[in-house]
């Protein structure tokens, strides 16, 4: 494979497993980072408490709590851009799917944080000074310094935070919620001069370096991975479609050209946001893991059509300009830490997972990929992976599932032990749709594979 680097000249050899430890296993990296955000949050909590003013009855205790649901909410702020400014390392170590779960997450409690912020603040204030509190609160926003641009930041963020209640999401179109997703930046640089003109904990020079620091750090962060990386690679490597083929009905294979790809050095398993600079596909940078590099200077992915930006590709024109950022995802060897491997791939979630069967260091009889489609015809590369299974000893079970039979399901525990007798000792690689990943889980989970034996990647974001 010439631009998707994953030792293939370790093909037959069973090698070192990338991954395996010695010793002591590491924490894992989501623990750590995980570890990092708690440990900041604490920190941000004592910045608070060593700097907070003498409480003087009720409204001081509503203004205190105010103040501290203001900081909390400050910190999950910088900590929202931070996990979507798609560093490297968080994208692949932790995979996106989750980096991105963790945002949603991060974003609801941010939205609850913003929503008692304002209210004790308002309320405790209008206390303080005995006055209406629905007049009070209009002055105070009109008067107090970097109050109102703070109110109208505080309302967009409370709009994206709507948008992306999933009752919501499901309603309005992917476009719509990403470009209102992006005016989040514009509200934090609107909330941000009131955070250190207002707050309390931040007259001392250091706590205001601390703040400075982070939302600067969190700025950089995005300008760099998310504008100026793209920007620099995408002028250097000048993709451009060099051919669409159709797979089966439905199912399309872009190639895509570009020079120096090798300096991308994407891994097995990993995708890219592709953009088709044509028209209607212009404004949408959608993800497709790569299938497979059939030559130097060639890409190549393998798409299902689920809606517009997917149907458009197949009218592709070679030559088109493509803009493609990443390499992204953590479903990478370096995730793999047994010897045996099963492969468990749905529908068109084949495609990260082809490459690692061609790719994963393995002796021959440890690599098994079973295939389930829902129709001979929606077996797309299924040519390919039986030239892998033949040249590297692997098995490939191909499973056709109909939608709609009243059949036992192929993903029991049941059925997968029958594929692969000793499945509680094998790694799992599964990439599929949503309903198919859940059961697989079920079953894999039911046959003995422990969780942290199962690496998946939702297609789903
Ligand atoms: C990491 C990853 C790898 C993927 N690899 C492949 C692949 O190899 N082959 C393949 O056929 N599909 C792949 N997908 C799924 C593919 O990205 C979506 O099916 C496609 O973007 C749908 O877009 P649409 O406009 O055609 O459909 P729509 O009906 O408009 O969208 C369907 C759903 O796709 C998701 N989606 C749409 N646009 C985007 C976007 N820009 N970014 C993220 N999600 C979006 C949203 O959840 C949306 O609700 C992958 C998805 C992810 C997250």
């Amino acid at each position: 494979m010439a631009a998707i680097h994953g030792g293939a000249g370790a093909r037959s050899q069973p090698g070192p497993v990338p991954g395996q430890r010695s010793g002591a296993p590491l924490p894992e990296p989501a623990v750590l980072v995980q570890a990092v955000l708690w440990t900041g949050l604490i920190g941000v909590l004592a910045l608070w408490w060593f700097t907070a003013h003498p409480v003087i009855g009720v409204a001081g205790w509503m203004i205190g709590a105010g103040d501290i649901f203001g900081m909390v909410a400050g910190y999950t702020c910088a900590l929202l851009v931070l996990l979507m400014a798609r560093i490297p390392y968080l994208e692949h170590t932790i995979g996106s799917d989750r980096v991105a779960r963790w945002h949603a997450k991060a974003g609801r409690y941010t939205i609850i944080l913003l929503v008692f912020h304002v209210v004790f603040e308002y309320w405790g204030s209008a206390l303080e000074r005995q006055a209406p509190i629905l007049s009070f609160s209009w002055q105070m926003t009109m008067i107090f310094p970097y109050l109102l641009p703070a109110a109208i930041g505080g309302l967009l963020l409370f709009a994206v935070g709507v948008v992306s209640a999933s009752v919501v999401r499901r309603r309005v179109l992917y476009e719509v919620w990403y470009f209102l997703h992006l005016t989040t930046y514009v509200a934090l640089f609107l909330t941000f001069g009131h955070q250190l003109a207002l707050g309390a904990s931040f007259t001392g020079t250091f706590a205001r370096t601390c703040w400075f620091a982070l939302y600067l750090s969190a700025a950089c962060a995005v300008l760099y991975y998310r504008v100026f990386t793209p920007v620099r690679r995408n002028l250097r490597h000048r993709l451009r479609v060099e051919s669409v083929t159709t797979e089966a009905p439905g199912t399309y294979s872009v190639l895509v050209r570009g020079s120096r790809l090798d300096e991308l050095a994407p891994r097995p398993g990993q995708f890219f946001r592709w953009r088709f600079l044509t028209k209607g596909l212009r404004l949408s940078a959608n993800p497709y893991s790569l299938s497979g590099a059939p030559g130097p200077g060639l890409l190549r992915i393998t798409i299902k059509q689920s809606g517009d930006h997917s149907a458009r590709v197949a009218h592709l024109r070679p030559g088109t300009r493509v803009w493609a950022e990443g390499p992204y995802g953590a479903l990478t060897a370096a995730r793999r830490r047994r010897g045996k491997v099963l492969l468990l791939a749905g529908g068109v979630g084949i495609t990260p997972l082809r490459t690692l069967f061609e790719t994963l260091p393995a002796a021959p009889g440890d690599l098994t990929m079973v295939y389930l489609a829902r129709s001979e015809s929606d077996l797309v590369l299924r040519a390919e992976l039986e030239a892998v299974a033949a040249s590297r000893g692997g098995t490939l079970r191909c499973v056709v599932d109909p939608p709609g039979e009243d059949r036992p399901s192929p993903l029991t525990a049941a059925a997968l032990r029958a594929h692969v007798d000793d499945l509680a000792v094998h790694d799992v690689y599964l990439c599929g749709p949503p309903g198919m990943m859940a059961a697989a889980w079920d079953g894999l989970r039911t046959a003995g594979v422990p969780a942290r034996h199962i690496h998946h990647e939702s297609f789903a974001l």
